[in-house]
């Protein structure tokens, strides 16, 4: 069985099933979800791995320059950690 369209249609459904993951965790957070999954994390971390795998292989469909992929994720993670770690504006109320 081909991969439709060089793999772009299984990375298009994995990105939305780790979507609607995240979305529960937002809902729920990481543990039990009413729907019988026993752990958010555990589905992340799968559905994570799903969409790593698809971009992997679209990647290797499509001739993508693998070098230029890491070093942006590389530079994007510092940024995230940076953000992360800086404090929270403060709040300005409700009745500005
Ligand atoms: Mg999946």
């Amino acid at each position: 069985m081909a991969m439709a369209h060089n793999g772009l249609a299984k990375l298009a459904e994995e990105l939305g099933e780790l979507s609607q993951v995240v979305g529960k965790m937002l809902a729920y957070g990481t543990g039990p979800h009413p729907d019988g999954t026993p752990s958010l994390l555990a589905k992340f971390e799968e559905e994570a791995a799903d969409v790593l795998a698809a971009v992997a292989f679209v990647s290797e469909t499509h001739n993508v320059n693998d070098d230029a992929i890491e070093q942006r994720a590389f530079m994007k993670l510092g940024k995230f950690r940076f953000w992360h770690a800086q404090p929270e504006p403060e709040s300005r109320g409700t009745n500005d």
